[in-house]
């Protein structure tokens, strides 16, 4: 591929590794359900010449000269994702995911206000006030989770909490929760509490574009979104809100908490955002879907059991406690054969966060290659020969060609 003719030319040791990754991404089912593929066109703007530039500030406010292309690319960016999102206002400059949410804590919050977040044993995100993380230390964050019975949201838990507690921010939104989120439900909880609502959908929100998953919109205040995983842009965050919040947000991420925007990520997020806005993109998101359902399905055949039963959404939990299995071990073990999951705490989880009892998968890069329900029942399959081969090295050498054989068929950079 001629990408790596330059970085060839100067710098051997880079390409090398770089090629290594390249090979890898081709040859393993990755089912980390957070990771996706993106266009060449993506790629690309990450690479441009917007790398360049100094652009402190926002479109016709900025603190350098010369940013009159990169206004245009920005304020693009901003149109493009306020029309997707049915936005009021729209800020495209957030490194991250994290540093979006800690934008969004810093416009609104003081340190040590309540608020309320689900819980990262129960599928919450580190940013929703874990006790390790720059969240849980700054603000007085308690946890909502599931129910045991069914490992669904407990609503009416919440809007307790919420009345007792009455913290000034309900943050909802999750990273391994295979369940539709009842945005709707939470807004009249927020509006019962007086607080602000914010809707984290990093994971879902190619999701919310296709209308497969309801919107956030009209009852959070504000909502963060990453752009890398379903929405399959540059790795990024952005942050929508309604009018009322705009200035604070701004303000909250220049000059609050970042200096010169990456505007050739901004330009990768436009490119993005316009790809979304497309029929292919809906299509794509619904096969994301089908192949999630259709692996889970598949899975639950086979005797396994995924939390909650089943998934509405791109990725589900393998819960392998029923099999006595640690989820260190499967991701080991499916790591031997090209299968790339993580493990991941479930919900009620009676294991420790290094080696606990589930693994979370997904369908976002796997769906991006092309792979169609056909193939699912292919990798469900494989997932299932290797953990009940475990220490059969002869067995899993075998699952292993099958795997890069499947991978051969659906090639990404070709
Ligand atoms: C991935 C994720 C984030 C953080 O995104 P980073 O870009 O990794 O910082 C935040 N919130 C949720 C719910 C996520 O899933």
């Amino acid at each position: 591929m001629d990408y790596f003719n330059e970085i060839e030319k100067v710098d051997g040791q880079v390409a090398d590794i770089l090629k290594d990754e390249i090979h890898r991404q081709q040859n393993v089912l990755e089912l980390i359900p957070s990771e996706n593929i993106v266009t060449n066109a993506v790629l690309q703007a990450m690479g441009s010449v917007f790398t360049n530039k100094y652009s402190e500030g926002y479109p016709n406010k900025r603190y350098y000269g010369g940013n009159q292309f990169v206004d245009l690319v920005e304020q693009l960016a901003i149109d493009r994702a306020k029309h997707l999102f049915n936005a009021e206002h729209a800020n495209v400059q957030p490194h991250s995911g994290s540093s979006a949410n800690m934008a969004v804590y810093n416009a609104l919050l003081n340190p040590n206000d309540c608020v309320l977040g689900m819980s990262l044993s129960d599928g919450g995100h580190l940013t929703h006030g874990h006790s390790v993380n720059f969240s849980g230390r700054t603000y007085k964050f308690f946890g909502y989770g599931v129910k045991e019975s069914d490992c669904t949201i407990d609503y009416d838990n919440l809007e307790k909490l919420a009345k007792l507690v009455k913290p000034k921010m309900i943050v909802c939104g999750a990273s391994a929760y295979s369940r539709e989120i009842d945005f709707k439900r939470i807004g009249e909880i927020c509006k019962e509490a007086g607080c602000l609502m914010m809707a984290d959908i990093s994971h879902i929100s190619g999701l919310v574009i296709a209308k497969i998953h309801q919107s956030p919109f009209p009852y959070a205040d504000i909502v963060t979104t990453t752009t890398h995983k379903t929405l399959a842009g540059p790795r990024g965050g952005i942050i929508l809100c309604k009018k009322e919040y705009s200035s604070a947000i701004d303000k909250a991420v220049f000059p609050g908490m970042q200096g010169g925007p990456l505007e050739n990520i901004i330009a990768a997020k436009a490119v993005a955002f316009y790809q979304a806005s497309k029929p292919e993109f809906i299509e794509y998101q619904k096969n994301i879907v089908i192949n999630s359902k259709k692996l889970a399905n598949e899975l639950i055949e086979k005797g396994y059991k995924i939390v909650s039963g089943g998934t509405d959404n791109h990725l589900f939990l393998l819960d392998l406690s029923s099999i006595e299995m640690g989820g260190k071990t499967a991701e080991d073990n499916l790591d031997k054969v090209n299968i790339t999951v993580n493990k991941n705490m479930i919900p009620f989880d009676k294991r420790k966060p290094t080696d606990p009892s589930g693994i979370r998968m997904g369908t976002p890069t796997i769906t991006s290659r092309g792979m169609k329900e056909k193939e699912m029942v292919k990798v469900a399959q494989y997932i299932d020969s290797t953990l009940r081969n475990i220490g059969n090295e002869a067995e899993l050498s075998k699952i292993k060609l099958n795997v890069e054989e499947l991978c051969k068929e659906f090639p990404i950079y070709q």
